[in-house]
């Protein structure tokens, strides 16, 4: 394997000067060194294409043992060095201190067709930051960071990588329900893949240190490389950066909320600096269109993560990295400007996007009030976010009378739809073919576009734990299907209609299909 590496990070940026493996508290660093925990059995599951072409990893290199075995954390790839990262974090609100990469060691950065990526391995061992934890990660969790990172990054949502998948051969000990019931499952190694894994959390470590100096080398480190054109550091360079940040971020969670994806753990420590989506924890997909729904059981009492909410956390986040960088800028107006600007660029993408999904190109003084009618009436019965969508782009407004039957296959439990709920949605039907007549497209032509907006294919919760429940016999035939089919999630994959259907009933109350814990 002939790998192209150029670290950046670790040969710039101040390391932690102790080279043992012991949990501590960092000062004046941001990172330490670390080698991954060596494996007993390592056997690779999946391997992304895309990501071996995007780092220039060729077939050939799949065939030998050095693949294996540098993905898995039983060898490290020459002259590299591999290391954790120091960061902090708010945690449902609350600062948590320090966390840091407590079980993920980046291997390196390589340049490939002038992009650099970071490597990381998740789930390869203890690091100085794992605090209480052992540092591995668990077949079920690896499986769902694998399939979603390639998925939405297939879907068209910023998102870090997943280059491979692989199982140890060790067994890790996890109490799934945090009920007192332990038990050994198999343990996995995913490789992700990022130009960096930077987040909000490792800026405000260093700011709660009251470590400026450490906090300037890293931000100036950031904006070097992932922000050039901002131009050389100065006050003006920061807030510029962290308006670059705050717009991304909008990006990320508009995307997000298009294809109902709810992230489940919107800690400042799980914020990438660059907007992407990172850490796939318990994370779920809406099946029932429900601004209240959260996967994650912990935030299950304050649902503080919910699909409803994830807009305004992202600001709430933003706030706390805007804390970090003051001290750097020194003057709040330009931060509290750019911070009050949110909601309303928020709101500017969220009904641009809303209008997309419904096939409005142009603008008109009603929509909002078109796509809040819209949320409510979904709210009434369960309806399914990603089929009502989809199907929403066979609508013809010449026959607006024939709404529902369009979308029926997207209503849980269509005996619900009482003489009420089914005139509000004739009336809500009735605006948008009213709405559609100022429009210039055809039907046909609104239904190609909507179709690249609305995804068919999505990885619902269910869908995974089947892939789950499979390679944990040692049949990953599923993990192979749902990769492949998510290549694709905006074609009609005929040989595929049955992965384009509602949730099973026997998935509504499922552990790892309706609902999620930390615990992975
Ligand atoms: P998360 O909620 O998964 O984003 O994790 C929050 C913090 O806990 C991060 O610093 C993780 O690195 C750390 N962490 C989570 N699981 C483990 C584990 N099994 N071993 C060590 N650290 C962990
Ligand atoms: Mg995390």
């Amino acid at each position: 394997m002939n790998l192209n590496i150029k670290d950046t990070f670790s040969t710039e940026l101040p390391a932690d000067p102790i080279l043992e493996n012991s949990r501590r508290q960092m000062r004046e660093a941001c990172f330490s060194f670390v080698t991954p925990k060596k494996t007993s059995n390592p056997e690779l599951i999946h391997v992304s294409p895309e990501m071996m072409e995007v780092l220039g990893i060729s077939q050939e290199d799949l065939t030998g043992s050095e693949f294996l075995n540098v993905f898995t954390g039983n060898s490290v790839l020459p002259d590299t060095k591999p290391y954790a990262m120091c960061y902090g974090g708010h945690q449902f609100g609350n600062w948590a201190g320090q966390l840091g990469d407590g079980r993920a060691i980046n291997l390196a950065e390589v340049e490939h067709k002038d992009q650099r990526w970071a490597i990381q391995l998740k789930g390869a061992g203890e690091t100085p930051y794992s605090r209480t934890a052992d540092g591995l990660a668990v077949l079920r969790s690896s499986v769902r960071e694998y399939l979603c990172s390639e998925a939405m990054y297939h879907l068209g949502v910023p998102t870090t990588r997943a280059l491979s998948l692989a199982l140890t051969g060790d067994k890790v000990l996890r109490d799934i329900l945090y009920n007192g019931n332990p038990a050994y499952e198999k343990g996995a190694v995913v490789s992700r893949v990022a130009p960096t894994f930077l987040r909000f959390g490792n800026f405000e470590i260093l700011a709660a240190q009251q470590d400026f100096v450490t906090l300037k080398k890293l931000t100036d480190y950031t904006i070097k490389h992932f922000f050039s054109h901002l131009g050389k550091p100065s006050k003006e360079t920061y807030l510029a950066f962290f308006n670059e940040v705050v717009d991304l971020n909008i990006e990320m969670v508009v995307h997000w909320q298009r294809i109902g994806f709810v992230h489940g753990v919107m800690n400042t420590d799980n914020m990438s600096i660059l907007g992407l989506t990172i850490d796939y924890g318990p994370y779920g997909w809406l099946e029932g269109f429900d601004f209240g729904w959260t996967p994650n059981t912990t935030d299950r009492q304050y649902k503080r993560y919910k699909f409803g909410t994830q807009a305004e956390i992202i600001q709430w986040n933003l706030f706390k990295l805007a804390n970090a960088l003051y001290p750097l800028i020194e003057e709040a107006s330009g931060l509290e400007e750019i911070l009050r600007n949110y909601n309303r660029k928020y709101i500017i993408k969220y009904n641009e996007m809303m209008r997309s999904k419904l096939g409005l190109f142009k603008e008109d003084k009603d929509d909002t009030l078109l796509i809040k009618d819209l949320e409510s009436v979904l709210h009434l019965t369960e309806t399914d976010m990603s089929i009502f969508f989809r199907n929403l782009g066979k609508f013809n407004p010449a026959k607006a009378g024939e709404g529902t039957e369009i979308v029926k296959d997207a209503f849980y439990l269509p005996e619900e739809l009482d003489e009420v709920i089914q005139k509000k949605w004739d009336k809500w039907f009735a605006a948008y073919a009213k709405r559609l007549k100022l429009e210039t497209l055809s039907s046909d032509e609104r239904k190609i576009k909507m179709d690249q907006i609305n995804p068919k294919y999505v990885l619902r919760n269910y869908m995974a734990q089947l892939a789950i429940d499979a390679a944990d016999k040692g049949d990953y035939s599923i993990i192979e299907e749902l990769f492949e089919l998510l290549k694709d999630p905006y074609s009609e994959q005929l040989d595929h209609e049955k992965w384009f259907v509602k949730r099973p009933e026997w998935a509504r109350h499922k552990v790892g299909c309706s609902m999620l814990s930390c615990s992975s």
